[in-house]
């Protein structure tokens, strides 16, 4: 069976986006595919950052993946601190991977360029998320355009690795789910929508109440032409909604006489779509959710720790 590992990051609310574009195919790809649904909240340690809030937001989103449909009896849902092959690997990696394929990562150029203190494992993180991936033996990483290039350097990690000292690591595959949705954000619409914008006014919280959700979705920035078309070069933020209502509804949308129709017709539907996830989410228990990790962390430690056994013995260390 294909092994499928999809990560989250637990640095703030999870959004729209993540449902439609990460959590959904996830729940669908349960019936095929061996998953592994992570919470890293390891990455989430790179930048500046609250303990407190990394805790709760990292069972939050464990949470919300049970009351999104993530089977626990078939998804192993884990953080990768619990378990310690991730970092053990990590170290390995990094000894095979060069300061200037960690230094030219977009993503650290764009995250330490601020000028504030920049942690080193800001620079480090892509080769923890290689060890994430690799570390599970892994055949299939569902990933966004963001995560490309983090994704080809675990691919180089992994090829050189075998290469080098013998046959040891699955070398993962990126791939984007037919079923993934791109969502953006609502009040730029040239922006995705993300966790981590520096205003909630585009995002829609898969916990907000509905009235919530209708004002944001009130205010969606659109344009003046009028005309309710799917454009995305031109009409951004209405092409934007235009897509929410098809990844919501699975159908085709009908004509819309006005902006505000559209926008009446795409509030329902997203209430309805997130009105039981978030009855359930408020119906989970604390307990239970720590449980669930600490399930996921046994289930997927063997086979981890034989990894690392393998990788330790090609690199030249004492088992
Ligand atoms: P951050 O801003 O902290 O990076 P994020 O909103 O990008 O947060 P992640 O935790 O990085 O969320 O991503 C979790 C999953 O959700 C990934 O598979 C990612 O590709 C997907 N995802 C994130 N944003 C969107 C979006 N706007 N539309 C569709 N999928 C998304
Ligand atoms: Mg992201």
């Amino acid at each position: 069976m294909i092994k499928q590992i999809s990560g989250f990051q637990p640095t703030g609310n999870l959004h729209l986006g993540n449902l439609l574009g990460a959590i959904r195919p996830l729940v669908e790809a349960q019936a095929t595919a061996d998953s592994i649904a992570m919470i890293v909240d390891l990455h989430a340690l790179t930048m500046e950052h609250d303990p407190a809030a990394v805790r709760a937001n990292t069972l939050e989103v464990a949470t919300l993946l049970l009351a999104a449909g993530v089977d626990p009896r078939r998804t192993a849902i884990i953080a990768n601190s619990q378990v310690p092959e991730h970092t053990e690997l990590h170290y390995l990696l990094e000894c095979t991977t060069g300061f200037g394929e960690a230094a030219r990562m977009i993503q650290f150029k764009e995250k330490s360029a601020g000028g504030g203190p920049v942690r080193l494992s800001l620079l480090t993180y892509p080769v923890l998320m290689a060890a994430d991936i690799l570390v599970h033996g892994a055949d299939h990483v569902p990933v966004g355009e963001d995560q490309s290039q983090h994704l080809e350097l675990a691919r180089t990690i992994a090829i050189r690795f075998n290469a080098r000292y013998g046959e040891t690591f699955t070398v993962p595959e990126g791939i984007r789910p037919e079923s993934a949705a791109r969502i953006m954000d609502l009040s730029d619409p040239t922006r995705k929508m993300s966790k981590s914008a520096p205003s909630a006014a585009g995002r829609i919280g898969l916990l907000d109440p509905p009235e919530t959700i209708r004002r944001a979705i009130s205010r969606a920035v659109t344009d003046t032409a009028g005309v309710v078309r799917h454009d995305p070069e031109h009409q951004p933020g209405v092409t934007n909604l235009l897509e929410i209502l098809v990844a919501c509804t699975g159908e085709k949308p009908g004509g819309f006489s006005s902006y505000g129709a559209l926008k009446r017709e795409v509030a329902d539907v997203v209430v309805a779509l997130l009105e039981p996830i978030r009855a359930r989410y408020r119906e989970l228990d604390p307990g239970y959710v720590r449980e669930t990790l600490a399930e996921g962390r046994t289930r997927v430690r063997p086979a981890a720790l034989a990894t690392v056994r393998r990788a330790r013995a090609a690199i030249g260390l004492c088992l």
